[in-house]
């Protein structure tokens, strides 16, 4: 969709003419100095005029500032764009590759001195003149949609998910999927509830692969399980989930740099002799936020406090030695949690200073605490054709032991890169509308 209308460009065009005439004569009154400082007195934004292109409101000694009319997102407010940021992002055909998008531009050789000389609106850009004699230009709507500030505002705008606690899970008919609105749907459960049940898909070994590719377009990922993994009894299992005892709740493979996204598991076998094995979901993130509300310090130690996961195996037909140090909990600039690890089955030996020994096992034990009694947890039985899907960087999960006298209890699991799913899941819902703000899927991206 073009924002402003080619009537509005047109008359904008010869006002931003004549802008420039003005600023040019201005600066050979000064006697050849160039003019950084103009101001236009334009205070007061109409807020009816909607889409209007933004004026030009003050050329400051170090930023340009704009004010945006009310009807582009996040409108109606003045935000100043310095005069360095400005030429750091400049999006002309020298600065950035046309088709390709990428930078071309060299930016450590920006002097750090650079200052705009002049600026004015030109169609859907504004065209920018720097001191280092480049003129470049910027998209308007890019501008607006990424200023400085723009991640200090809450997202007002609908297309923004916000986390939501349900105390059942969604379900959805498999069938349904043949259509766009429960594929949405399908995102959109997991975005902002973290996980979704899928009835009714056929039985067969490989569905949950085929599932992954045909619903979501996307590849699986790949691990030292392979791509898809078979959960069921073993005698020597490679993994206490290939055994049925119970199976403490945990993500999955946090000795890798970037663990998996989504984990679907897809039900083929559930016999009705068989005894127990419900599956557990825990939200990790939520148990995180607890963890800080009640036990702050203990909270501090988690963030601070690195600990060693570890898959180390040799008696298996693909020998694995695989370790990795992080925090159980990641945090950004903002205090706000980013990422969550909690995996007692894979943790390795723990390296620190001795005085440091009690108290973070002390707060491990809080920790531990919260996620036995959260109010999150969700237990359930599989049935054959049952999938579910859960984002394994934000939901613990688990499994209740089970007896398997005569039965069988075959599930059979996959993996998505959350990276991958997070790109899909705004190309699929929002397409290139507008950098959306989706509840953190717990990657660490700050
Ligand atoms: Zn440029």
């Amino acid at each position: 969709m073009d924002i402003i209308s080619p009537a509005i460009r047109r008359s904008d065009v010869a006002s931003a003419c004549s802008r420039l005439l003005r600023t040019k004569r201005l600066r050979r009154f000064c006697g050849g100095t160039p003019m950084r400082s103009w101001s236009r007195a334009t205070t007061n934004i109409p807020k009816t005029e909607a889409n209007k292109v933004p004026e030009v409101q003050l050329f400051e000694e170090r930023s340009l500032k704009l004010a945006w009319y009310a009807g582009w997102p996040d409108g109606g407010h003045n935000y100043s764009y310095p005069h360095q940021w400005l030429r750091f992002h400049c999006q002309c055909a020298e600065c950035r590759q046309p088709f390709s998008n990428q930078r071309i531009l060299d930016p450590s050789k920006i002097p750090g001195n650079i200052t705009l000389l002049d600026a004015f609106i030109e169609g859907d850009c504004v065209v920018l003149e720097w001191t280092d004699n480049h003129k470049g230009r910027i998209n308007l709507k890019w501008l607006v949609e990424n200023h400085l500030h723009k991640l200090e505002k809450e997202d007002k705008s609908e297309l923004s998910l916000k986390k939501s606690h349900s105390i059942g899970m969604s379900v959805i008919d498999y069938k349904e999927l043949e259509k766009s609105e429960y594929v949405r749907h399908l995102y959109e459960a997991i975005l902002k509830e973290g996980h979704i049940k899928v009835h009714g898909l056929p039985t067969t070994p490989g569905t949950v692969k085929k599932f992954v590719q045909d619903v979501f377009n996307l590849p699986v990922q790949r691990t030292i399980y392979g791509e898809v993994f078979d959960v069921m009894s073993t005698d020597k299992p490679i993994n206490v989930a290939y055994s049925n005892a119970e199976l403490k709740p945990h993500m999955d493979l946090v000795y890798y740099e970037s663990p998996p996204g989504l984990q679907l598991l897809h039900c083929l076998k559930f016999d009705e002799s068989v005894q127990g094995g419900e599956s557990i979901l825990i939200d990790g993130f939520d148990v995180a936020e607890k963890m800080r509300y009640k036990f702050p310090a203990e909270f501090n130690v988690l963030c601070s406090t690195p600990v060693t996961f570890e898959k180390i195996h040799y008696e298996r037909e693909w020998p694995v030695h695989m370790r990795y140090r992080r925090p159980h909990i990641v945090i950004n600039d903002k205090r706000e949690i980013t990422g969550f690890f909690w995996a007692p089955q894979f943790e390795g030996p723990f390296f620190a200073s001795e005085g440091n020994v009690e108290r973070y096992y002390d707060a491990y034990r809080k920790l531990a605490s919260l996620i036995d009694a959260s109010p999150t947890k969700k237990s359930f039985l599989m049935r054959p054709g049952d999938l579910i899907i859960f984002n394994n960087r934000t939901w613990l999960h688990g499994r209740n032991a089970f007896t398997v006298s005569e039965g069988v209890r075959h599930l059979q699991g996959c993996y998505v890169n959350i990276d991958e799913f997070q790109s899909q899941a705004q190309v699929t819902l929002f397409g290139n509308k507008q950098r959306i703000q989706f509840p953190h899927v717990g990657n660490q991206s700050f």
